[in-house]
């Protein structure tokens, strides 16, 4: 009944928790997640092709000079990008995918899929954000200070996205998120209702 899978673009200031949220849209809901390659170094417990790609600057610049990436971004200092090969794959094959990237390379998703759907994560508070990052303990001083300082700009950028979903509490948020994609999904423009009912209607 689906032509094709759904693009979903999930993105908010660094440290709202779009990571523990698309690990338990993976984990309750099965969703598949865009495994993205970037320049920084893993953090402690992350797994090169589980969290990320992690992939030195020259490899990432040769990946785009040959045309790999659906968009990439300059991230606080660092590469970040997504391979076209792991949107294109699931999405021919009818399965959704969720991109957790930052609002520039969402700015470029939304240049190629109109059909996309985005949704922003806010954190509850300006101060709650604050002790999430420094809760994660990963940053030094100027990595957080870098990070903290583009949150305002980033809220500004919530204008372009469909949805807007407060983490106060993961298992809500992700309630929430399921429930758009849902929601999505019986969009009648989405749907191949010509070869459903053909014979009936059309
Ligand atoms: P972190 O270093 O905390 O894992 O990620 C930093 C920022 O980069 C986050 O806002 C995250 O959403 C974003 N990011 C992760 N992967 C990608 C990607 O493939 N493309 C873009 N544009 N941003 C990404």
């Amino acid at each position: 009944m689906y032509n094709k899978g759904l693009l979903i673009v999930l993105s908010g200031p660094s440290g709202v928790g779009k990571g523990t949220v698309c690990k338990e849209l993976m984990k309750k809901y099965d969703y598949k997640v865009s495994i993205s390659a970037t320049t920084r170094s893993p953090r402690e417990g992350e797994v090169d092709g589980v969290n990320y790609y992690f992939l030195d600057k020259d490899t990432f610049k040769s990946k785009i000079e040959n045309n790999e990436f659906l968009e990439y971004a300059e991230v606080y200092g660092n590469y970040y990008g997504t391979l076209k090969s792991q949107v294109e794959e699931e999405l021919s094959r009818g399965n959704n995918i969720i991109l957790e990237i930052d609002i520039q390379g969402s700015m470029q998703v939304q240049s190629v899929f109109e059909n996309a759907v985005y949704i922003f994560l806010l954190p509850p508070s300006i101060n709650e954000l604050k002790s999430r990052i420094l809760k994660r303990g990963s940053e030094t001083e100027s990595s957080f200070n870098l990070r903290f300082s583009s949150v305002s700009e980033e809220l500004k950028c919530m204008v372009n996205y469909d949805y807007a979903v407060i983490n106060d509490d993961v298992e809500g948020a992700v309630e929430k998120i399921n429930g758009i994609i849902r929601t999505e999904m019986s969009r009648i423009s989405r749907m191949n209702l010509e070869k459903f009912i053909g014979g009936y209607i059309f």
